[in-house]
């Protein structure tokens, strides 16, 4: 009871805590989307803590990647190491003096105790206990004949410590106790502490593990919920019971399912993504080992906003099966306990689905600024009013903006080969007669759609043709193959002196 009623009191509070470890993958970022929009729609603090106390797998680079891709993905952190805040130093690795007073606290209570056991010892008994078919854990059976504070007498202890001989602090697992923990998206479940083994809380350089500052700082940081992957559920009666041995209340917990692979089984993997074409980071991301570049939706071509629409649905479903909505109209909505216990499959084709979805939705204006800042492909020949009606006709049919280029390029250069399918299907003996006389009509011809498409028609009725006997081969010398949008468009908007230029050629070209 007493639980409730400080819960209900105190402020909301989620915090996102990646290790900088490498570059965030989708399923990071979309528990950093979760924690957001679960904080924003109680009106609490989204806070960002980079937990950097593992430096052997600190990778140069992350942390900084990290906040570069949630700032592109518009979740912008309350409290952040770079934000500030009331509750600073936001990266583990500046808050040891923290660290070391709750390590003094918990070492004066039953639940830790110190362990001498060196790697090359512990290795020994591991392979021992392979030998005899069994897997080694440091727990609350194998303990009592290992090499710790609770097994050594007092003074040798104290010695060994005077000695300054390495030690670590484990966590003292309770014998044979049952624990009920509860989950808000999974409900409650139980676990035996038996099954739980002894981990570090502190390793011998005096640094604590993730479980150890993690909980303190959720603590400090007075966080209110916990949501995090689902791989942190089996420490989730570790915390449980770290949180009893300090005395304090617990947060609340939420652990989000996996991600899936497109086929629906395993988690969704890099190698997935350099199988399938697409992306598993947000960013691009260069190792600094191996200097090799993992793609990144942004780089892709991915606009955020749809980019994190696609995030926040994979796993989460909400009111009246709505699909599109601004990071505003989720947080609105975002309501953990509809927020999926199974894992949710990714797919490529939603993704872009989304982003066409979002490319449609913006005025022809904003895409031709987006158009503009697309890497290795120069405008500088065309004018707006030129590249604005392209983006009006290319838009609806594109699925990112390089595509409106791309699918378009025959409105920026005359073709430089005809496609061979399509001459056979588009091209005869009378071919060059027809084409030859249609444009020199055409140099007559108001340029609207409309009416070049009536001239068009009656062009091909006077000669007793059918329409296709025209607009293909029409088609074929303007753009070099069979696509595009509609004829009529693509005369407007290449202008009368550059359609005859290209008929022309064909004519010359085509044989
Ligand atoms: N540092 C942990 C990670 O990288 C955080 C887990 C948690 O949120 O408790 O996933």
């Amino acid at each position: 009871m007493h639980l409730k009623i400080y819960r209900e009191m105190s402020k909301v509070r989620v915090r996102f805590a990646p290790s900088p470890t490498g570059p965030l993958h989708l399923g990071g970022v979309r528990t950093a989307l979760y924690d957001y929009l679960f904080a924003k729609n109680q009106g609490g603090d989204f806070v960002l803590r980079i937990e950097d106390t593992d430096t052997a797998r600190y990778v140069e680079g992350a942390e900084d990647y990290i906040m570069e891709a949630l700032e592109w993905c518009g979740i912008i952190p309350d409290e952040s190491p770079k934000h500030g805040g009331k509750f600073a130093p936001y990266r583990q690795s500046e808050r040891r003096e923290i660290y070391d007073k709750y390590l003094e606290q918990i070492l004066k209570t039953d639940y830790a105790y110190i362990a001498f056991d060196t790697p090359e010892e512990l290795d020994e008994i591991r392979k021992e206990f392979e030998q005899n078919g069994e897997v080694f854990a440091y727990d609350n059976i194998t303990r009592n004949r290992l090499k710790n504070s609770l097994t050594l007498a007092k003074e040798e202890v104290q010695k060994l410590i005077d000695e300054k001989v390495p030690y670590v602090v484990r966590f003292k697992m309770p014998v044979d106790r049952i624990l009920n923990l509860e989950d808000i998206i999974r409900g409650k479940f139980s676990v035996n502490t038996n099954t739980l083994d002894d981990k570090v809380l502190v390793k011998n350089d005096g640094m604590p593990t993730y479980h150890f500052a993690n909980i303190i700082d959720d603590h400090e940081m007075e966080i209110s919920h916990v949501i995090r992957g689902e791989e942190w559920l089996p420490s989730l009666g570790l915390h449980y019971l770290l949180y009893e041995a300090m005395g304090w209340e617990r947060p609340e917990f939420a652990h989000l399912s996996l991600i899936l692979k497109p086929e629906g089984k395993g988690k969704l993997s890099k190698r997935d993504g350099d199988k399938f074409g697409f992306p598993v980071f947000p960013l691009n991301f260069k190792d600094p080992e191996t200097g090799n570049i993992s793609k990144g939706y942004r780089e892709e071509g991915y606009l955020p906003d749809a980019f994190i629409n696609m995030v926040a649905l994979l796993g989460w479903s909400p009111a009246d099966d709505k699909e599109i909505l601004t990071l505003d109209e989720m947080a609105k909505e975002f309501d953990l306990h509809k927020v999926h216990k199974a894992g949710a499959r990714f797919s490529k084709e939603k993704a872009e689905w989304f982003n066409s979805e979002y490319l449609k939705s913006k005025s022809d204006e904003e895409v031709l600024a987006l158009l503009k800042n697309v890497e290795g492909i120069n405008l500088e020949n065309s004018s707006d009013e030129k590249l604005l009606k392209v983006i009006s006709l290319m838009k609806e049919r594109a699925t990112f903006v390089k595509d409106i280029y791309n699918d378009g390029k025959f409105f920026f250069e005359a073709p430089t080969y005809y496609d061979e399918k399509a001459v056979k299907k588009a091209w005869n003996e009378e071919t060059a007669t027809i084409l030859n006389e249609l444009s020199t009509q055409l140099e007559t011809w108001d340029m609207k759609p409309e009416i070049i498409k009536q001239k068009i028609h009656d062009f091909a009725e006077s000669k007793s043709l059918g329409m296709g006997k025209v607009m293909m081969p029409l088609r074929l010398s303007l753009v070099g193959e069979l696509k595009g949008p509609d004829v009529p468009d693509i005369l407007e908007i290449l202008g009368k002196e550059e359609s005859v230029a290209r008929i022309k050629n064909a004519v010359h070209q085509i044989k």
